[in-house]
C-alpha cells in the first residue's frame, strides 16, 4: 500500500477488526535488501535486512510456531514464510536469519529468469545451495512470470507443467507448490493443478488458511517495506485479513 493516507485508514480498521475463526497465516516477502531494485519492482516489496531481522525476532519472541505450507494448511503451525521471485538476496540476506532461528520457508522461482541469467535472481547453483538449508523449499512461480489468467488454455498448461518439470530436473527437488505470478488465477487453472500433481497454490489475496479454504487458492499476507513493527504484528495476528475485500483476484 503506497499511499500513506490509505495506510492510516487501513491501520484504523485493523485496530478494530476481529475474526474469531481459527487459522494460520502465510507471509509473502519479495526482496530483502538495502540496494535499490530495478524499476519494474515496486520499492514496497524491497524490505531492508534490519527490518526483516526485527520482524523475525518478533516472531520468535512471541513464540509463534512457524511451519511449512502443508503445516499451515492443516493448522499445525501458526505461520509460514514465503518469498516470491527468487531474488539472490533471499539466499544472501534472508535465509541465514531464518536458518539461525530454525524457521522453515518456501521460495517461489521463475525458470525463465534463471535461464536469462538476470543477476538479481538466484542461479541453479544458488538454488541448490539454498536447498541445503534445513526447512528450505522451492516452488514454482510460473515458467515466465506471465499472468496465468491472461494465457490461452495451452499456454497456461505449459506454464504449469514446464516450470515444475524444469525446476525438478535442474535443481533436483520435488515441486508441488506454486505461487501465482502477479497473484492472477481463474477457475480454469484450479481444475488443472491436481492433474499436474500440484498440492498447493498460493494467491496474493489476504486472509487466513484453514480447512474451509481451497488448497489451490491459499491466501497470503503481503509484507510491505513501509510496515511498522506494530503493523507487522497486526498482520501476523490476522488483523489485516479484512484487506482481502480489496484484492483483485
Ligand atoms: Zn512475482
Amino acid at each position: 500500500m503506497r499511499s500513506l493516507i490509505k495506510k492510516r485508514i487501513a491501520n484504523f480498521i485493523s485496530n478494530f477488526y476481529y475474526n474469531s475463526e481459527l487459522g494460520s497465516h502465510i507471509l509473502t516477502y519479495h526482496s530483502v535488501s538495502t540496494e535499490k531494485q530495478p524499476k519494474e519492482f515496486l520499492p514496497l516489496y524491497n524490505i531492508k535486512p534490519e527490518i526483516f531481522t526485527e520482524q523475525i525476532k518478533l516472531i520468535t519472541d512471541l513464540n509463534i510456531k512457524c511451519g511449512t505450507i502443508a503445516e499451515s494448511y492443516n493448522n499445525s503451525c501458526q505461520l509460514s514464510i514465503t518469498f516470491d521471485d527468487g531474488f539472490v538476496n533471499t539466499l544472501e540476506n534472508a535465509a541465514p536469519i531464518l536458518f539461525d532461528k530454525k524457521i522453515p520457508f518456501t521460495v517461489f522461482v521463475t525458470p525463465k529468469n534463471i535461464i536469462n541469467h538476470k543477476n538479481i535472481f538466484m542461479t541453479i547453483k544458488d538454488l541448490k545451495e539454498l536447498l541445503k538449508i534445513p526447512g528450505a523449499k522451492i516452488g514454482s512461480h510460473g515458467f515466465s512470470h506471465v499472468k496465468l489468467s491472461d494465457c490461452s488454455d495451452n499456454e497456461m498448461t505449459d506454464e504449469l507443467i514446464n516450470s515444475k518439470k524444469w525446476l525438478e530436473d535442474n535443481i533436483g527437488c520435488v515441486v508441488d507448490t506454486i505461487s501465482y505470478p502477479h497473484g492472477a488465477y481463474n477457475h480454469n487453472i484450479l481444475n488443472k493443478l491436481e492433474k499436474i500433481n500440484y498440492k498447493f497454490a498460493l494467491s496474493t489475496k489476504f486472509g487466513r488458511v484453514n480447512s474451509k479454504v481451497n488448497n489451490f487458492c491459499l491466501p497470503r499476507i503481503d509484507v510491505w517495506s513501509n510496515d511498522t513493527i506494530y503493523e507487522f504484528k497486526n498482520k501476523i495476528f490476522g488483523k489485516w485479513d479484512w484487506y482481502s475485500y480489496f484484492s483483485k483476484y
